[in-house]
């Protein structure tokens, strides 16, 4: 991402969907600091790392389904007083998070790589409206959009600087991009390190942290102006699957027995450290300068 070419292995993870029992390396790059799972891995051969219903398919979601499981989404976009205009949503999947847009006030754009989703998606929002590819291969013109997003998914690029800069070039001036990931600096992070469930190698290539994310975003022409850790879709479920994932390593009962007692206790404890800045997603606003 930076172009340093040294790196430390900080731990090992394994795929959570035990496509394979390979271990994967969660290594620090040396010049910026941003983590990186490796070894390096092509589109192809990722592919079969992705099996159908990854992204959360969903037979036919009703419309108030879409808007409430939408919400910390588009409540997020109020809060950075954005609420209407032209945008695009990068790795849409089958749409919901622009189905949940109001259609009068949105015009409503979205890229997503291919198979079932960008179907969905297709069939809900038209077939000039979704670009099936990658954000690099869809050449869209300069300056077009208002808004443009990234939920739960920078992480999956190998090529992140490359995608924000064509962000940039798309959007126009003044604009805004916002960008969702799990926060490698939190507090989960720590304490887990490999079993932590938002590494979710080897489909996430990058981990970033609010500092490597902020980096690379005014190197490529953004400034941060709103940033949150919050998130009740993601934060207390990683704590979850990844308590699950350090115990299941020792099996005895008492382990076992410990997890299922700590459960009502682990939602309050996740929003205590989210509230004190150490939840595991980060989600930020930046303005195309
Ligand atoms: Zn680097």
């Amino acid at each position: 991402m930076c172009g340093a070419t040294g790196a430390r292995e900080l731990y090992t993870a394994r795929d959570r969907l035990r496509n394979s029992d390979e271990a994967f390396s969660i290594a620090v790059c040396e010049g910026c600091g941003v983590l990186r799972t490796l070894p390096e891995m092509s589109v192809r051969e990722l592919a079969p790392f992705y099996p159908d219903g990854y992204w959360g398919e969903n037979q036919e979601p009703s419309q108030d389904w879409i808007r409430s499981s939408q919400s910390e989404k588009t409540r997020f976009l109020l809060r950075c007083n954005l609420a209407g205009g032209r945008i695009l949503d990068v790795g849409c999947g089958s749409g919901l998070f622009l189905r949940a847009l109001d259609p009068r006030a949105w015009e409503r754009f979205g890229i997503e790589i291919g198979g079932p989703p960008s179907e969905a998606a297709v069939r809900q929002l038209g077939r000039d409206r979704i670009f099936t590819g990658t954000l690099m291969e869809s050449t869209l013109g300069d300056s077009i959009f208002d808004v443009m997003t990234f939920w739960s998914a920078l992480e999956h690029t190998n090529q992140p600087r490359a995608n924000l800069m064509e962000a940039r070039r798309i959007i126009k001036a003044g604009g805004s991009l916002i960008v969702q990931v799990p926060n490698a600096a939190s507090y989960q992070a720590r304490w887990f390190g490999g079993d932590w469930f938002a590494l979710d190698a080897p489909r996430h290539r990058y981990h970033f942290t609010p500092r490597t994310l902020g980096r690379l975003l005014s190197e490529t022409g953004f400034q941060v102006y709103s940033s949150t850790f919050r998130s009740k879709a993601h934060n207390a479920h990683a704590l979850r699957q990844s308590l699950k994932a350090k115990l299941r390593r020792r099996t005895s009962h008492l382990s076992l027995a410990l997890f299922y007692l700590s459960i009502p206790f682990l939602k309050p404890f996740d929003g205590l450290m989210t509230a004190l800045g150490e939840g595991a997603t980060v989600t930020v606003a930046a303005r195309a300068v």
